[in-house]
């Protein structure tokens, strides 16, 4: 390891879920991920940490009680790797939030205030906005001399044009309770419509956009010149594409329709639509891998989850050709989006009058990293590009903190006390 104050200065990213905090240290100056890992089962007999750093590859198994201890081994299976907090760089800890509501969009600096109001909007995130609290607390007590950042996933559709950002509700009941269409994996989108620019040698400013996010979470939006002008996810993460649990689009008269007839509780729906739904409640699996494999042994049900997803995924690759009106690049990323070559495929296909076209070999090619997909004549270009969230919520943890004249690493301050 390199010594105090010599290290590159590093980013901790955090993106804690209810029973899982996964983590990645990142220099973001130079984009390298110098450690990353997962603590999964937290509260359980079987909990499992990993660590990789390096060549280094360790393991813990064993009962984690909770968050502040899934931290704690994190931090253990450093010092076993020979890594030492001090040295490390660290200038920051970055969290993943999923929801910031109307009026948390920048990345934001921790203190209570902050902590109270992420409090406040649980109802808006209940699966996603309490562990991150939670995670904030643990990283705070644990690393009280470091800043402690909260990057949104909202951020980035903060300022979607009101048409696509409201709802055709009533307006005092929207105003009242902050319902609007919000959109997530705005890091994501972000990162990857910048990526695409770059990868083209065009400047952002110039191009007409969609990009694909494809994961077990999966959304799409529309960006002009860097700005998005539509996203698949609205109030919640659960509107829009069908993805590996959740339903996407469905009619919101399907809940009072279920309640009234099936005397389901709200808890019953919202979990049924959240975790039971899309390709796992539709085929039985949520890996694309396992979905195929079912549809070549003949598998109906694996069959018409995937049909399903593609429908939707075209509708709103359609719809969005629509609202930017002239598009000049696709872009996939994502698990799905980014090793699933029949995905691309049947997403696109048929679509040459509207110019879009594959190049099948290139679509097939098993190369990893960003790269070009459509044909030389396809007037839109498609490309798949490799997401890296860690690395832009780590920039953009840097980029605050350049702003505020916090530069150095902990280790120099540790070092000049
Ligand atoms: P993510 O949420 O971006 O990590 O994506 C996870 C999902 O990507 C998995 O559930 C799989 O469905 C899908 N995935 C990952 N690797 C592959 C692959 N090689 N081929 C097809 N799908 C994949």
């Amino acid at each position: 390891m390199t010594t105090a104050g010599a290290a590159p200065r590093t980013v901790l990213v955090l993106n804690s879920g209810s029973s899982s905090v996964k983590f990645q240290l990142v220099e973001p100056d130079s984009g390298v991920s110098v450690a990353s890992g997962i603590v999964e089962r937290i509260g359980e007999d079987t909990s499992s940490a990993k660590l990789k750093i390096g060549d280094q590859d360790l393991h813990r198994a064993g009962a984690i009680a909770d968050h502040e201890a899934a931290l704690r081994t994190v931090f253990e299976l450093f010092e076993e790797a020979g890594a030492h907090l001090d040295s490390l760089g660290l200038v920051a800890v970055g969290h993943r939030v999923v929801h910031g509501g109307r009026a948390l969009f920048r990345p934001t600096r921790v203190d209570d205030a902050l902590i109270a109001r992420l409090t406040e909007l649980a109802p808006l995130a209940p699966l996603h906005n309490p562990p991150a609290v939670l995670g904030i607390e643990v990283a705070c007590r644990i690393l009280p001399d470091i800043p402690q950042i909260a990057v949104f996933d909202t951020a980035f559709f903060h300022d979607l044009p009101a048409a696509s950002a409201t709802y055709a509700i009533d307006r005092d009941i929207a105003d009242q309770w902050q319902i609007r269409r919000y959109g997530f994996h705005g890091t994501s989108h972000r990162y990857i419509s910048e990526q695409a620019a770059q990868f083209l040698g065009v400047p952002l400013e110039n191009l007409n956009q969609i990009v694909l996010h494809l994961g077990n979470g999966a959304s799409a939006s529309a960006i002009v010149g860097g700005r998005p002008v539509d996203t698949s996810m609205g109030l919640t993460p659960m509107e829009g594409l069908v993805m590996g649990t959740r339903s996407g689009d469905v009619d919101p008269g399907i809940v009072f329709y279920l309640a009234r007839a099936a005397h389901m509780s709200v808890e019953d729906i919202e979990s049924m639509l959240n975790r039971r739904s899309g390709v796992l409640g539709l085929g039985g699996e949520i890996d694309f891998r396992e979905l195929h494999r079912q549809i070549t042994d003949g598998s109906e049900q694996a069959r018409l989850a995937y049909d399903v997803y593609i429908h939707r995924l075209r509708k709103y690759i359609g719809a969005y050709l629509a609202v930017l009106g002239s598009t000049d690049v696709i872009t996939f990323t994502a698990g799905v989006g980014e090793n699933d070559a029949a995905v691309r495929r049947d997403a696109l296909t048929g679509l040459a009058p509207l110019g879009i076209e594959l190049d099948e070999h290139l679509n097939d090619s098993p190369a990893r990293g960003a790269r070009l997909i459509s044909a030389d004549k396809s007037p839109i270009t498609v490309l798949v590009i490799p997401t890296n969230e860690e690395l832009a919520i780590a920039r953009a943890c840097s980029e605050a903190l350049d702003d505020a004249g916090e530069e150095r690493a902990w280790g120099e301050r540790g070092a000049a006390k």
